[in-house]
Protein backbone atom coordinates (compact mmCIF):
# COMPACT_ATOMS: atom_id res chain seq x y z
CA UNK A 1 0.00 0.00 0.00
CA UNK A 2 2.83 2.30 0.59
CA UNK A 3 5.27 2.58 -2.69
CA UNK A 4 8.45 3.35 -1.81
CA UNK A 5 12.01 2.39 -1.97
CA UNK A 6 11.86 1.50 1.89
CA UNK A 7 8.80 0.31 2.39
CA UNK A 8 10.08 -1.79 5.00
CA UNK A 9 11.20 1.47 7.17
CA UNK A 10 8.56 3.33 6.56
CA UNK A 11 6.44 0.04 7.83
CA UNK A 12 7.65 0.25 10.78
CA UNK A 13 7.39 4.71 11.43
CA UNK A 14 3.56 3.77 10.55
CA UNK A 15 3.28 1.29 12.82
CA UNK A 16 4.79 3.31 15.84
CA UNK A 17 2.27 6.02 15.20
CA UNK A 18 -1.20 4.74 15.39
CA UNK A 19 0.16 2.94 18.00
CA UNK A 20 1.26 5.30 20.27
CA UNK A 21 -2.30 7.75 19.06
CA UNK A 22 -4.89 4.74 19.95
CA UNK A 23 -3.71 3.50 23.20
CA UNK A 24 -3.65 7.04 25.03
CA UNK A 25 -7.26 7.90 23.30
CA UNK A 26 -5.10 11.05 22.51
CA UNK A 27 -2.71 11.97 19.91
CA UNK A 28 0.58 12.94 21.98
CA UNK A 29 3.15 11.62 19.04
CA UNK A 30 4.88 14.97 17.66
CA UNK A 31 6.87 14.94 14.55
CA UNK A 32 10.02 15.36 16.68
CA UNK A 33 9.73 12.73 18.92
CA UNK A 34 8.87 9.96 16.07
CA UNK A 35 11.84 11.87 14.02
CA UNK A 36 14.05 11.11 17.21
CA UNK A 37 12.99 7.76 18.09
CA UNK A 38 13.13 6.53 14.73
CA UNK A 39 16.85 8.56 14.27
CA UNK A 40 17.92 7.01 17.61
CA UNK A 41 17.04 3.37 16.23
CA UNK A 42 18.46 3.78 12.61
CA UNK A 43 21.60 5.61 10.99
CA UNK A 44 21.36 9.21 9.83
CA UNK A 45 21.28 8.29 5.88
CA UNK A 46 17.84 6.31 6.50
CA UNK A 47 16.75 8.50 8.64
CA UNK A 48 17.23 11.35 5.94
CA UNK A 49 15.74 8.62 3.35
CA UNK A 50 12.71 8.30 5.06
CA UNK A 51 12.25 12.12 5.60
CA UNK A 52 12.18 11.93 1.76
CA UNK A 53 10.23 9.07 0.94
CA UNK A 54 7.85 10.00 3.28
CA UNK A 55 7.42 13.41 2.00
CA UNK A 56 5.20 13.19 -0.82
CA UNK A 57 4.06 16.70 0.35
CA UNK A 58 7.61 17.15 -1.59
CA UNK A 59 5.16 18.86 -3.77
CA UNK A 60 4.67 21.39 -1.78
CA UNK A 61 6.94 23.16 -2.83
CA UNK A 62 6.59 23.21 -6.65
CA UNK A 63 3.41 24.18 -5.89
CA UNK A 64 2.22 28.14 -6.30
CA UNK A 65 1.41 28.67 -2.54
CA UNK A 66 2.94 26.68 0.15
CA UNK A 67 -0.48 25.39 1.13
CA UNK A 68 -1.48 24.14 -2.33
CA UNK A 69 -0.12 20.21 -3.12
CA UNK A 70 -0.34 17.88 -6.31
CA UNK A 71 -3.85 16.20 -6.95
CA UNK A 72 -1.93 12.49 -5.94
CA UNK A 73 -2.25 11.04 -2.31
CA UNK A 74 -1.56 7.08 -3.02
CA UNK A 75 1.62 7.07 -1.23
CA UNK A 76 -0.05 8.87 1.74
CA UNK A 77 -0.70 6.08 4.63
CA UNK A 78 -4.02 6.18 5.78
CA UNK A 79 -6.16 5.07 8.65
CA UNK A 80 -8.63 5.63 11.57
CA UNK A 81 -7.79 6.89 14.35
CA UNK A 82 -9.63 5.76 17.88
CA UNK A 83 -11.15 9.01 19.26
CA UNK A 84 -12.00 10.23 22.65
CA UNK A 85 -15.75 10.94 23.38
CA UNK A 86 -16.20 14.61 23.84
CA UNK A 87 -18.14 16.71 25.17
CA UNK A 88 -20.23 18.53 28.39
CA UNK A 89 -21.11 17.71 31.60
CA UNK A 90 -23.45 19.73 33.57
CA UNK A 91 -20.99 21.97 36.05
CA UNK A 92 -20.61 20.74 39.63
CA UNK A 93 -21.64 17.40 38.90
CA UNK A 94 -19.83 14.87 40.50
CA UNK A 95 -17.24 12.87 37.43
CA UNK A 96 -18.73 9.95 37.92
CA UNK A 97 -18.99 7.46 34.92
CA UNK A 98 -22.41 7.20 34.34
CA UNK A 99 -24.05 3.59 34.21
CA UNK A 100 -25.46 1.93 31.36
CA UNK A 101 -29.23 3.31 32.53
CA UNK A 102 -28.10 6.75 33.98
CA UNK A 103 -27.08 7.35 29.98
CA UNK A 104 -29.58 8.47 27.15
CA UNK A 105 -28.47 7.05 23.75
CA UNK A 106 -29.13 4.18 21.51
CA UNK A 107 -30.38 1.31 22.50
CA UNK A 108 -27.70 -1.55 23.09
CA UNK A 109 -26.52 -5.17 24.97
CA UNK A 110 -23.48 -5.91 26.55
CA UNK A 111 -22.18 -9.28 27.68
CA UNK A 112 -18.93 -10.85 28.69
CA UNK A 113 -16.17 -13.39 28.05
CA UNK A 114 -13.25 -14.75 29.55
CA UNK A 115 -9.82 -15.12 28.51
CA UNK A 116 -6.50 -14.47 30.00
CA UNK A 117 -5.08 -11.44 29.36
CA UNK A 118 -3.69 -7.83 31.31
CA UNK A 119 -5.80 -4.87 31.21
CA UNK A 120 -5.37 -1.48 29.99
CA UNK A 121 -2.55 -1.22 32.34
CA UNK A 122 -0.96 -4.07 32.72
CA UNK A 123 -2.75 -6.14 35.85
CA UNK A 124 -3.82 -9.62 34.87
CA UNK A 125 -7.55 -9.72 33.48
CA UNK A 126 -10.11 -12.32 32.59
CA UNK A 127 -13.10 -11.01 32.19
CA UNK A 128 -14.04 -8.63 29.80
CA UNK A 129 -17.13 -6.46 28.70
CA UNK A 130 -18.39 -5.39 26.01
CA UNK A 131 -21.30 -3.22 24.60
CA UNK A 132 -23.15 -3.33 21.37
CA UNK A 133 -25.94 -1.41 19.45
CA UNK A 134 -28.90 -3.27 18.91
CA UNK A 135 -30.93 -5.78 20.37
CA UNK A 136 -30.20 -9.42 21.91
CA UNK A 137 -29.39 -11.94 19.30
CA UNK A 138 -30.83 -14.43 21.28
CA UNK A 139 -34.46 -12.46 21.62
CA UNK A 140 -34.05 -11.92 17.58
CA UNK A 141 -36.36 -9.14 16.14
CA UNK A 142 -35.25 -6.46 14.18
CA UNK A 143 -34.03 -2.86 15.75
CA UNK A 144 -33.90 0.21 13.66
CA UNK A 145 -31.76 2.80 14.28
CA UNK A 146 -32.31 6.41 12.49
CA UNK A 147 -29.65 6.89 10.51
CA UNK A 148 -29.02 10.71 9.77
CA UNK A 149 -26.77 11.97 6.93
CA UNK A 150 -25.69 15.36 7.67
CA UNK A 151 -23.36 16.65 4.51
CA UNK A 152 -20.79 18.82 5.33
CA UNK A 153 -18.89 21.45 3.08
CA UNK A 154 -15.91 22.99 3.62
CA UNK A 155 -14.76 26.59 3.46
CA UNK A 156 -10.99 26.99 3.33
CA UNK A 157 -10.37 30.79 4.60
CA UNK A 158 -8.29 33.28 4.16
CA UNK A 159 -6.13 35.24 6.61
CA UNK A 160 -8.65 37.84 7.04
CA UNK A 161 -11.43 35.27 7.40
CA UNK A 162 -13.36 34.72 4.12
CA UNK A 163 -13.12 33.01 1.65
CA UNK A 164 -10.18 31.90 0.22
CA UNK A 165 -9.97 32.50 -3.47
CA UNK A 166 -7.35 31.19 -6.02
CA UNK A 167 -7.09 32.09 -9.81
CA UNK A 168 -10.54 32.82 -9.10
CA UNK A 169 -11.51 30.02 -7.83
CA UNK A 170 -13.68 30.11 -4.38
CA UNK A 171 -12.08 27.32 -1.90
CA UNK A 172 -15.53 26.40 -1.07
CA UNK A 173 -15.74 22.51 -1.13
CA UNK A 174 -19.10 21.01 -1.42
CA UNK A 175 -20.20 17.27 -0.33
CA UNK A 176 -23.12 17.51 -2.68
CA UNK A 177 -21.83 15.68 -5.61
CA UNK A 178 -21.20 12.46 -2.89
CA UNK A 179 -24.12 12.47 -1.03
CA UNK A 180 -26.49 10.08 -3.32
CA UNK A 181 -23.71 7.73 -3.82
CA UNK A 182 -23.64 7.27 -0.09
CA UNK A 183 -27.58 6.89 0.41
CA UNK A 184 -27.52 4.59 -2.46
CA UNK A 185 -24.00 2.19 -1.20
CA UNK A 186 -24.40 -0.98 0.79
CA UNK A 187 -24.06 0.70 4.07
CA UNK A 188 -27.55 1.83 3.81
CA UNK A 189 -29.38 -0.39 0.79
CA UNK A 190 -29.44 -3.69 0.94
CA UNK A 191 -27.30 -7.10 -0.98
CA UNK A 192 -26.99 -10.31 -0.29
CA UNK A 193 -24.32 -12.21 2.15
CA UNK A 194 -23.69 -15.42 3.19
CA UNK A 195 -25.01 -14.17 7.04
CA UNK A 196 -28.14 -13.54 5.45
CA UNK A 197 -30.98 -15.27 3.68
CA UNK A 198 -32.72 -12.16 3.04
CA UNK A 199 -30.65 -9.26 1.47
CA UNK A 200 -29.50 -6.97 4.26
CA UNK A 201 -27.66 -4.22 5.20
CA UNK A 202 -23.74 -4.40 5.23
CA UNK A 203 -23.13 -3.82 8.93
CA UNK A 204 -26.49 -6.22 9.81
CA UNK A 205 -24.48 -8.59 7.52
CA UNK A 206 -21.24 -8.33 10.11
CA UNK A 207 -23.64 -8.79 13.38
CA UNK A 208 -25.34 -11.31 11.96
CA UNK A 209 -21.41 -13.44 10.96
CA UNK A 210 -20.88 -12.60 14.17
CA UNK A 211 -23.77 -13.99 16.74
CA UNK A 212 -24.78 -16.46 13.94
CA UNK A 213 -24.92 -19.91 16.28
CA UNK A 214 -26.68 -17.64 18.83
CA UNK A 215 -28.96 -15.35 17.17
CA UNK A 216 -32.66 -16.14 16.49
CA UNK A 217 -32.70 -16.14 12.42
CA UNK A 218 -34.91 -12.98 12.20
CA UNK A 219 -32.35 -10.97 14.20
CA UNK A 220 -31.14 -8.09 12.31
CA UNK A 221 -29.76 -4.55 13.12
CA UNK A 222 -30.25 -1.66 10.43
CA UNK A 223 -29.98 1.59 10.07
CA UNK A 224 -33.22 4.10 8.25
CA UNK A 225 -31.04 6.74 7.09
CA UNK A 226 -32.33 10.39 6.35
CA UNK A 227 -30.85 13.18 4.35
CA UNK A 228 -30.43 16.38 7.21
CA UNK A 229 -29.90 20.10 5.77
CA UNK A 230 -26.51 20.39 4.85
CA UNK A 231 -23.84 22.28 6.99
CA UNK A 232 -20.45 24.28 6.41
CA UNK A 233 -16.88 23.70 8.54
CA UNK A 234 -14.41 26.54 7.78
CA UNK A 235 -10.68 25.87 8.20
CA UNK A 236 -8.53 28.71 8.90
CA UNK A 237 -5.67 29.38 6.91
CA UNK A 238 -3.04 27.37 7.54
CA UNK A 239 -4.66 24.43 8.92
CA UNK A 240 -5.10 23.15 6.00
CA UNK A 241 -3.81 22.01 2.14
CA UNK A 242 -5.56 21.47 -0.88
CA UNK A 243 -5.21 20.07 -4.07
CA UNK A 244 -7.34 21.38 -7.05
CA UNK A 245 -9.73 19.79 -9.79
CA UNK A 246 -7.65 20.12 -12.95
CA UNK A 247 -9.74 23.00 -14.05
CA UNK A 248 -8.80 24.77 -11.38
CA UNK A 249 -12.00 24.66 -9.06
CA UNK A 250 -11.62 23.30 -5.67
CA UNK A 251 -10.95 20.69 -4.82
CA UNK A 252 -9.79 17.28 -5.39
CA UNK A 253 -8.78 16.69 -1.87
CA UNK A 254 -8.26 18.69 1.52
CA UNK A 255 -5.89 17.93 3.58
CA UNK A 256 -6.63 19.49 7.33
CA UNK A 257 -5.41 19.28 11.44
CA UNK A 258 -7.61 17.04 12.50
CA UNK A 259 -7.09 19.21 16.49
CA UNK A 260 -8.33 22.36 14.34
CA UNK A 261 -11.37 20.15 12.13
CA UNK A 262 -12.41 18.57 15.67
CA UNK A 263 -12.48 21.54 17.49
CA UNK A 264 -15.01 22.93 14.71
CA UNK A 265 -16.64 20.04 14.65
CA UNK A 266 -18.18 19.67 18.34
CA UNK A 267 -19.58 22.21 19.90
CA UNK A 268 -17.80 24.57 22.22
CA UNK A 269 -20.28 24.13 24.93
CA UNK A 270 -23.83 22.68 25.62
CA UNK A 271 -26.15 24.31 23.62
CA UNK A 272 -23.98 25.62 21.23
CA UNK A 273 -25.21 25.62 17.65
CA UNK A 274 -22.11 27.32 15.93
CA UNK A 275 -20.50 23.59 14.60
CA UNK A 276 -21.99 21.08 12.39
CA UNK A 277 -22.86 19.04 14.98
CA UNK A 278 -23.90 21.46 17.72
CA UNK A 279 -26.18 22.97 15.11
CA UNK A 280 -27.75 19.46 13.88
CA UNK A 281 -28.17 18.44 17.96
CA UNK A 282 -30.06 21.96 18.61
CA UNK A 283 -32.46 21.57 14.99
CA UNK A 284 -32.97 17.80 16.34
CA UNK A 285 -31.43 16.39 12.82
CA UNK A 286 -29.45 13.95 15.17
CA UNK A 287 -30.86 12.47 18.35
CA UNK A 288 -29.52 10.32 21.16
CA UNK A 289 -31.41 7.75 19.67
CA UNK A 290 -29.96 7.49 16.87
CA UNK A 291 -26.34 6.70 14.80
CA UNK A 292 -25.30 9.88 12.83
CA UNK A 293 -22.58 10.20 9.64
CA UNK A 294 -21.04 13.81 9.38
CA UNK A 295 -20.23 13.09 5.65
CA UNK A 296 -17.51 14.84 3.98
CA UNK A 297 -15.89 15.62 0.63
CA UNK A 298 -12.62 14.14 0.18
CA UNK A 299 -11.17 15.83 3.70
CA UNK A 300 -8.71 13.81 4.95
CA UNK A 301 -6.86 14.86 8.39
CA UNK A 302 -3.41 15.19 9.68
CA UNK A 303 -1.87 14.51 13.04
CA UNK A 304 1.01 16.44 14.46
CA UNK A 305 0.82 19.86 12.53
CA UNK A 306 2.38 17.62 9.43
CA UNK A 307 0.52 17.16 6.75
CA UNK A 308 3.02 14.47 5.83
CA UNK A 309 1.73 12.40 8.94
CA UNK A 310 -1.59 12.11 7.32
CA UNK A 311 -4.43 10.60 6.62
CA UNK A 312 -6.97 10.00 8.83
CA UNK A 313 -10.28 9.70 6.69
CA UNK A 314 -12.99 8.79 9.43
CA UNK A 315 -13.51 8.17 13.79
CA UNK A 316 -16.75 7.32 15.23
CA UNK A 317 -17.11 8.47 18.95
CA UNK A 318 -20.12 10.34 20.86
CA UNK A 319 -20.97 13.52 21.85
CA UNK A 320 -21.95 13.77 25.46
CA UNK A 321 -24.23 16.82 26.63
CA UNK A 322 -26.01 17.12 30.34
CA UNK A 323 -29.44 15.59 30.52
CA UNK A 324 -32.45 18.07 31.46
CA UNK A 325 -35.96 17.68 32.85
CA UNK A 326 -37.42 16.05 29.62
CA UNK A 327 -34.54 12.96 29.90
CA UNK A 328 -34.26 12.83 33.76
CA UNK A 329 -31.33 14.31 33.55
CA UNK A 330 -29.28 11.74 32.16
CA UNK A 331 -26.12 12.23 30.19
CA UNK A 332 -27.29 12.66 26.68
CA UNK A 333 -24.89 10.65 24.62
CA UNK A 334 -25.11 11.40 20.61
CA UNK A 335 -23.10 8.13 18.75
CA UNK A 336 -21.60 9.62 15.95
CA UNK A 337 -19.05 9.48 13.25
CA UNK A 338 -17.24 11.51 10.81
CA UNK A 339 -16.69 10.03 7.80
CA UNK A 340 -14.89 11.54 4.40
CA UNK A 341 -16.13 10.07 0.84
CA UNK A 342 -13.02 8.94 -0.87
CA UNK A 343 -13.21 9.20 -4.48
CA UNK A 344 -11.94 6.86 -6.86
CA UNK A 345 -8.14 6.93 -8.11
CA UNK A 346 -6.83 9.21 -5.04
CA UNK A 347 -5.20 6.06 -2.64
CA UNK A 348 -5.12 2.75 -4.34
CA UNK A 349 -7.38 0.66 -5.60
CA UNK A 350 -10.55 -0.75 -3.70
CA UNK A 351 -9.64 1.97 -0.96
CA UNK A 352 -12.69 4.30 -2.27
CA UNK A 353 -16.58 5.54 -1.90
CA UNK A 354 -17.89 4.12 1.42
CA UNK A 355 -14.50 2.56 2.73
CA UNK A 356 -14.38 4.98 5.76
CA UNK A 357 -18.06 4.96 6.56
CA UNK A 358 -18.45 0.78 6.31
CA UNK A 359 -15.10 1.25 8.93
CA UNK A 360 -17.16 3.93 11.68
CA UNK A 361 -20.18 2.23 10.80
CA UNK A 362 -19.50 -1.21 11.87
CA UNK A 363 -17.48 -0.27 14.97
CA UNK A 364 -20.06 2.47 15.81
CA UNK A 365 -21.98 -0.78 16.49
CA UNK A 366 -19.62 -2.65 17.96
CA UNK A 367 -18.45 -0.86 20.41
CA UNK A 368 -20.72 2.47 20.37
CA UNK A 369 -19.20 4.14 23.34
CA UNK A 370 -15.64 3.64 22.67
CA UNK A 371 -14.35 2.28 26.12
CA UNK A 372 -15.14 4.98 27.49
CA UNK A 373 -16.01 3.52 31.10
CA UNK A 374 -12.63 1.90 30.79
CA UNK A 375 -13.62 -1.06 31.07
CA UNK A 376 -16.97 -2.06 28.40
CA UNK A 377 -15.06 -2.13 24.99
CA UNK A 378 -12.11 -3.06 26.23
CA UNK A 379 -10.28 -6.14 25.36
CA UNK A 380 -6.99 -7.66 26.08
CA UNK A 381 -4.14 -5.90 23.87
CA UNK A 382 -3.58 -7.21 20.58
CA UNK A 383 -1.56 -7.01 17.89
CA UNK A 384 -2.53 -6.80 14.06
CA UNK A 385 -0.63 -7.67 11.23
CA UNK A 386 -0.93 -4.14 10.04
CA UNK A 387 0.84 -3.61 13.19
CA UNK A 388 -2.07 -1.97 15.11
CA UNK A 389 -1.62 -2.62 18.86
CA UNK A 390 -4.94 -1.49 20.38
CA UNK A 391 -6.79 -3.27 23.56
CA UNK A 392 -10.23 -2.16 22.15
CA UNK A 393 -13.31 -3.48 20.54
CA UNK A 394 -12.40 -1.64 17.14
CA UNK A 395 -13.17 -3.95 14.21
CA UNK A 396 -11.94 -1.86 11.52
CA UNK A 397 -8.55 -1.45 12.65
CA UNK A 398 -7.80 -4.52 12.90
CA UNK A 399 -7.72 -4.76 9.08
CA UNK A 400 -6.97 -1.93 7.62
CA UNK A 401 -4.01 -1.29 5.45
CA UNK A 402 -3.79 -5.37 5.12
CA UNK A 403 -4.27 -6.78 1.40
CA UNK A 404 -7.85 -7.56 1.05
CA UNK A 405 -9.23 -4.98 3.09
CA UNK A 406 -11.72 -4.15 1.61
CA UNK A 407 -14.82 -5.93 -0.90
CA UNK A 408 -16.72 -5.41 -3.53
CA UNK A 409 -20.53 -5.19 -2.69
CA UNK A 410 -23.00 -3.86 -5.47
CA UNK A 411 -25.98 -1.79 -4.48
CA UNK A 412 -28.39 0.08 -7.26
CA UNK A 413 -25.34 -0.57 -10.04
CA UNK A 414 -22.78 0.35 -8.33
CA UNK A 415 -20.11 -1.52 -7.53
CA UNK A 416 -18.95 -0.06 -3.76
CA UNK A 417 -15.90 -0.84 -1.70
CA UNK A 418 -16.76 -0.96 2.13
CA UNK A 419 -13.77 -2.37 4.40
CA UNK A 420 -13.63 -6.37 5.96
CA UNK A 421 -13.77 -5.99 9.23
CA UNK A 422 -12.66 -8.11 12.30
CA UNK A 423 -15.60 -10.14 14.40
CA UNK A 424 -15.61 -10.02 18.20
CA UNK A 425 -14.78 -13.57 17.69
CA UNK A 426 -11.11 -12.31 17.14
CA UNK A 427 -10.80 -10.26 20.14
CA UNK A 428 -11.78 -13.19 22.68
CA UNK A 429 -9.01 -15.39 21.49
CA UNK A 430 -11.73 -17.56 20.85
CA UNK A 431 -10.58 -21.22 18.70
CA UNK A 432 -12.66 -22.18 17.32
CA UNK A 433 -14.32 -19.01 16.50
CA UNK A 434 -18.48 -19.68 16.89
CA UNK A 435 -18.79 -17.12 14.23
CA UNK A 436 -19.94 -17.98 10.53
CA UNK A 437 -18.03 -20.42 9.36
CA UNK A 438 -15.72 -19.84 12.40
CA UNK A 439 -14.38 -17.09 10.94
CA UNK A 440 -13.08 -14.20 12.52
CA UNK A 441 -13.52 -11.71 9.32
CA UNK A 442 -16.87 -10.82 7.74
CA UNK A 443 -17.54 -10.58 4.57
CA UNK A 444 -14.49 -11.55 3.87
CA UNK A 445 -13.81 -14.67 5.91
CA UNK A 446 -10.17 -15.34 4.51
CA UNK A 447 -8.82 -11.92 5.57
CA UNK A 448 -8.21 -12.98 8.95
CA UNK A 449 -7.47 -16.74 9.53
CA UNK A 450 -6.09 -16.97 12.85
CA UNK A 451 -5.49 -15.13 16.55
CA UNK A 452 -3.33 -12.41 17.58
CA UNK A 453 -0.28 -13.28 19.62
CA UNK A 454 -1.34 -12.73 23.62
CA UNK A 455 0.25 -9.46 24.36
CA UNK A 456 1.44 -7.23 26.58
CA UNK A 457 0.45 -3.72 27.58
CA UNK A 458 1.10 -2.00 24.18
CA UNK A 459 2.45 -5.41 22.71
CA UNK A 460 5.61 -4.69 24.87
ZN1 LIG B 1 -11.38 2.35 13.50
Amino acid sequence: MIHSTDSRLLAELTKLLPNKICKSLRIQVTWFEAVTVLGKRRGLFQLLLFLMVWAWGANVALAQSRDQIAPTLSSAHRGFTVFAPRGHSNAGAAPIQPTASGIDSIKSFSGDFRVSGVGPTGNPQRKWLYTIAGGRPEVGGTTTFDAPIVPVSLDLLDYDGSVRVVHGHKLHYSVEPFISAVVNSPIFQHADYTSSDVPTQFSDSVQRAEFYNTMQSDWHTLLKPSLKPARTLSIPRGAYYFALNDDGSCCAFVLADIDVFSNRLFPPAANDASTPIGAAEQAGDVTTKGIATFLFPNTYLYLNRNPNNCCVLGFHTYDFEPGDASNGFREKRYVLNYSSWISPGLFGPGFEDVTALSHEITESLNDPFVGSDGIHGITPWWLSQNGNCQNDLEVGDVIEGLPDATVTVKTRGRAYHPQNVALLQWFQFQSPSTALGGAYSYPNQSVLTSLSPSEGVNCK
